[in-house]
């Protein structure tokens, strides 16, 4: 069992209803790495700078990620983006994205990383995306998430690299304007056009939905009185699904498998928007993840 992610390592400022951080621990491979960790041994690859420091390798750490490439560019300053949410926490605004060490990164996986049975291409440019695709040779099983940004920006690139992995996850509004289809069914078979087996589709306080060739599954999201911020539950919902499949070693996964992992990344998901940034997931507890799992069972069993 092995499951390397490359995606985004960043400071985070954001500001929601609830309250605001002006910096946290951020960015879609920490929200990653941290949800997967209580399934099972995560790696992350990917480039920080100088600002980045014993505290936040040791965030990582201590949930037993390996950060052995985790690249440290002298000079250089971590990935930074600036968002908040209004009333419909639904929606992200972007104030700012500083891509600072990424816009140079050339990533460079050792060997435990090339040989990981399932690699994550969460959310940074495709580009960077197929070049740890390419080099990660030892993978069986490969998803990637993505973003607007990316969907506008690099369009060709985004469905370059889409045609060489197995699972594509991705928000709802992402998936229509990666389409330009608006009915999600369809907008999912369009992509498993390009080469992908299983699309999931994330609808926030909605739930998530599953595609793959012969079956489909939704999910509704728990209903959480308290929600205080949403940033990286995305990411969360993808380290609990992956994480939860590699810990099973479910690397050709089954229609039963890929439902319960949709339930353990919606658990993830859940939790990541109790707090601001990674605050819920650091001082989370296993037991605590079961009994959400049960909750799931209760809130859907008819
Ligand atoms: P999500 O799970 O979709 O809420 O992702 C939240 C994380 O995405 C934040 O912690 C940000 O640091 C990160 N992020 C925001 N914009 C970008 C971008 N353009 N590329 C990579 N990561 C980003």
């Amino acid at each position: 069992m092995a499951l390397t992610v490359v995606g985004s390592i960043a400071f985070d400022a954001v500001r929601t209803p609830f309250g605001e951080r002006e910096r946290m621990l951020g960015g879609s491979a920490s929200h990653f790495a941290l949800a997967a960790s209580f399934f099972t041994d995560v790696r992350v690859v990917g480039p920080v700078g100088d600002d980045f420091g014993p505290e936040e390798i040791g965030v990582l750490e201590s949930h037993g990620v390996s950060t052995t490439d985790i690249e440290h560019v002298e000079g250089g300053r971590t990935f930074f983006w600036r968002g908040h949410y209004d009333h419909d926490m639904n929606i992200a605004h972007t104030d700012d994205t500083q891509l600072n060490v990424f816009a140079e990164f050339v990533p460079k996986l050792c060997e435990e990383n090339r040989n990981a049975e399932m690699l994550f291409l969460g959310n940074i440019q495709p580009d960077l995306q197929r070049q740890v695709r390419e080099e990660a040779d030892g993978a069986r099983f490969v998803a990637l998430d993505s973003m607007n940004l990316w969907i506008e920006t690099a369009r060709e690139p985004l469905l370059d690299v889409i045609g060489m992995i197995d699972c594509v996850l991705l928000n709802d509004a992402e998936l229509r304007m990666l389409t330009d289809e608006p009915n999600l069914v369809v907008a999912a078979h369009e992509i498993m056009k390009h080469g992908p087996t299983i699309v999931v589709v994330k609808r926030g306080e909605y739930g998530a939905a599953l595609f793959t060739g012969n079956d489909t599954f939704a999910m509704p999201a728990l209903p959480i009185a308290e929600v205080r911020d949403p940033t990286g539950a995305g990411d969360s919902f993808a380290g609990g699904f992956l994480g939860f499949l590699d810990g099973l070693g479910a690397h050709s996964p089954s229609n039963g498998e890929l439902r319960q992992a949709m339930v353990r990344g919606s658990a993830m998901a859940s939790f990541n928007v109790e707090d601001f940034g990674t605050e819920r997931v650091r001082r989370l507890e296993r037991d605590e993840i079961d009994a959400r799992v049960t909750a799931f069972k209760d809130l859907t069993h008819f």
